[in-house]
């Protein structure tokens, strides 16, 4: 069982708590999506036992009727095994999305997938009419060469700063520079991409720029936040008017995400820290 502590950022291990969690979000304005924990397979059993899991999910969502979608990892449904795993269970969880008319995303993990994931994102954005959504990552230098790519690909496009320590020669390293690159991309998705835009970011300067934009451009977008993080911001936003995604990871493989979001912040190893000493 989940501990209280992890319970901040992990939505239950199960479909049914995952499900009740999306159900009191959905109560507050904010919309759900959900991810089953798993990474870095080696082997095609757990990829595709994910795969199918996650097909089982989209048929629970669409009977929930819950404002709720899913995002898949590449390393969870067979990029380690095989890039041909992995384009099969992602045209499958594609498929079962059209099927119940769930939005499936892709995750972007660290730079040597990158390839493989944008091809395969194409091709079943192309194939299930945009019922799809990708992560780009705005501290790869290669970005600017994907977003043009990718400008006329119909679906949705979430723009995050990046979360694997890439090598320099590949990745910007500084946050200003992250930070400056994130708003360039922001200002191409709203002028040029044919999709929706999504700001993965809880930086308040991000989305207040990209208010500006959509203003500036006659817009919509969406905001993306994790589970546990600034969720009075999200309720303010969705309260605002703002469509609002919170991204709720669940499934019993919850410790090594939680302790990621521990590491990551000083805000959240104090929270782990008062909640253990109990202060
Ligand atoms: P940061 O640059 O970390 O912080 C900027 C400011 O935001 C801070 O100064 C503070 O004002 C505010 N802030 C940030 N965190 C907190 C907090 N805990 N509490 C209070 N204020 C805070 N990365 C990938 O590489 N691939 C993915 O597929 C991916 N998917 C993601 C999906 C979602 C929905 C989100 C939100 C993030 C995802 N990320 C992904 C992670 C992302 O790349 C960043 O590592 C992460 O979001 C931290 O950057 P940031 O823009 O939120 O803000």
């Amino acid at each position: 069982m989940i501990p209280p502590i992890a319970s901040r950022f992990v939505a239950g291990e199960t479909t049914a708590t995952a499900l009740d969690h999306a159900r009191r979000a959905n109560e507050d304005g904010v919309k759900v999506i959900l991810n089953l924990l798993g990474e870095h397979y080696e082997e095609r059993a757990p990829a595709d036992g994910d795969a199918a899991a996650y097909e089982q999910l989209i048929a629970d969502i669409s009977g929930s009727g819950l404002d709720a979608c899913v995002s898949v990892k590449p390393s969870q449904i067979g990029i380690d095994v095989g890039d041909d795993v992995f384009r099969e269970n992602y045209h499958r969880i594609a498929a079962a999305g059209e099927e119940h008319d769930v939005f499936v995303w892709c995750d972007m993990e660290d730079a040597d997938t990158t390839d493989v994931t944008l091809d395969v994102f194409e091709e079943a954005a192309r194939e299930y009419d945009g019922g799809v959504g990708l992560c780009v990552q705005a501290n790869l230098k290669r970005t600017g060469d994907d977003l043009k790519r990718l400008a006329d690909v119909p679906g949705k496009i979430r723009l995050v700063k990046g979360a694997y320590d890439e090598d320099a020669a590949i990745a910007y390293k500084r946050k200003e520079v992250v930070n400056e690159k994130y708003e360039e991309y922001l200002e191409f998705l709203f002028d040029e991409y044919v999709g929706g835009v999504a700001v993965g970011s809880h930086d308040p300067k991000m989305i207040a720029r990209a208010e500006e934009l959509a203003a500036e451009y006659g817009r919509e977008f969406e905001v993306q936040m994790l589970m546990g993080v600034r969720e009075d911001a999200q309720r303010e936003l969705a309260a605002g008017g703002r469509e609002v995604w919170q991204y709720a990871p669940y499934g019993d493989k919850w410790f090594s995400y939680f302790y990621r979001r521990v590491r990551e912040r000083k805000e959240n190893a104090l929270f782990a820290l008062r909640a253990v000493v109990g202060v």
